[in-house]
């Protein structure tokens, strides 16, 4: 089905797999969910990535969202030098946390303060904690197939790795951890009220990514998200929007200002770090005062707001401010899309495609899907073929039927039409139509 690598990344892969279980740092990029072996890259530059044998792809992953600008922008890669050679670290405050703090409220202003955190999967942990404090409950619902990183209490029914491997949930995580996790579906308003219909006055928040990356890419029907904020506005529970995928991907104030809906509580991740370790998690000051060291909820990290990390995500966040950046980006991607979609129906291969910003989905079905049972049914077999045919011809996709794909400032109509011809010479020659 696909080429065994007999190159330098086999054999690295090899030697990965005795020092690091399964030869990764992250269970998706060991290629579980289309089998093979993965790449290992060498270097990036652009819409490029580079594998250790010099082989060259357009790249639609993005390191899972940061790489908006491209990879090694050089005003990015300026300003991490720059901070860098003042020192790496220092654990005491600096001026670059409130400049880039100020930089994302003034796109986001719903986010009135945040806490920077390292990671997406810190920002999550935070708001739910803060939420429990705040409102004191214990209860949370999160939707199938929505993956807000790897926190104990929201490794049920989760998208992404989870997903991709097929496993229920992670072993190690205690009943009594989940207990209070509640799932409802996507874009399933009844399936929201029915829960606090029988919880109501014990539910802490709703958290929910508003365009489910973690599902490929699903996005949020007509008033579902507004259903939510009414829900919980009722029973005065938190509304926390997980932007860590779609903060500064789909609009420059995220899904929020798509959608023209205010959430309790945001976090973020990937972009706001331009591709080195920082999160963040934020909402109004009354709700944000109960952190520490002010309020009562701890949370910490000691490296926090670090410098280097803090002027990589300043420094993209102001290139995402050229006039124009967001209609470009998504004039790109829709380029993508369209394309790839043309080139399915001549094919009589099913297969769906949706966008939003630089974030886009496909699913080899018959029709969109809308929520967790419905992607599960896509054709992993024929993704899998799709992904590795692609591959060989230099295009590097998510290896997974369930993440999103990311398009850069750096994809200009030349990656576009190179990934469309090798498309079409897969959809011809490789796949199959159902007989
Ligand atoms: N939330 C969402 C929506 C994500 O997509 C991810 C990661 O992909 C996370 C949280 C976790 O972020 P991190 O991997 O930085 O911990």
């Amino acid at each position: 089905m696909h080429s065994t690598r007999t190159d330098l990344s086999a054999k690295l892969y090899e030697e990965a797999r005795h020092i690091i279980p399964g030869g990764v740092n992250s269970p998706v990029r060991a290629f579980g969910g289309v089998s093979g072996t993965p790449v290992f890259i060498r270097r990036a530059e652009g819409a490029y990535l580079f594998d250790v044998n010099d082989k060259k792809y357009v790249d639609y992953v993005g390191s899972w969202g940061p790489m908006i600008m491209g990879h090694a922008h050089p005003e990015v890669v300026r300003a991490v030098t720059f901070a860098a050679e003042k020192g790496l670290s220092f654990g005491a405050p600096t001026e670059i946390e409130i400049r880039l703090a100020e930089k994302i409220r003034q796109h986001m202003p719903s986010l009135e303060q945040m806490r920077m955190v390292s990671s997406g999967t810190e920002a999550t942990m935070t708001a739910i904690r803060l939420a429990r404090g705040y409102t004191k409950r214990n209860k949370i619902i999160k939707f199938a197939g929505c993956y807000h990183g790897h926190v104990d209490a929201l490794l049920v029914q989760a998208g992404s790795g989870v997903l991709t491997l097929g496993v229920p949930g992670s072993a190690g995580v205690p009943e009594a951890v989940v207990q209070d996790t509640l799932v409802a579906d996507f874009n399933d308003l009844n399936s929201v009220v029915s829960l606090f219909e029988k919880y109501g006055n014990e539910i802490a928040a709703i958290i929910v990514e508003p365009i489910a990356g973690n599902m490929n890419c699903v996005l949020p029907q007509v008033g579902f998200l507004q259903g939510l904020r009414d829900v919980c506005d009722r029973y005065q529970s938190l509304l926390i929007f997980d932007e860590v995928m779609t903060g500064f991907r789909v609009a420059s104030g995220g899904a929020q200002a798509l959608f023209n809906i205010k959430p309790d509580l945001t976090t973020l991740g990937k972009i706001i770090g331009g591709g080195l370790p920082v999160g963040a998690c934020g909402g109004s000051q009354e709700i944000m005062q109960h952190l520490a060291p002010v309020g009562n909820v701890y949370q910490a990290g000691t490296l926090s707001g670090n410098p280097v990390a803090m002027a990589a995500g300043l420094a993209t966040l102001t290139l995402t401010e050229q006039s124009g950046f967001y209609e470009t980006l998504e004039k790109t991607t829709k380029k993508l899309v369209s394309g790839l979609a043309e080139i399915a129906r001549a094919s009589q291969i099913p297969f769906q495609i949706t966008s939003m910003g630089g974030m886009f989905g496909f699913f080899f079905l018959e029709k969109l899907p809308q929520k967790l049972s419905e992607v599960k049914q896509s054709d992993v077999k024929t993704f899998q073929q799709f992904f590795h045919a692609m591959l060989d011809r230099g295009i590097y996709f998510a290896p997974s039927a369930f993440e999103a794909g990311f398009v850069s400032a750096a994809h200009t109509d030349t990656e576009i039409q190179k990934t469309l011809d090798a498309a079409e010479e897969v959809f011809k020659k490789v796949l199959q139509p159902p007989k």
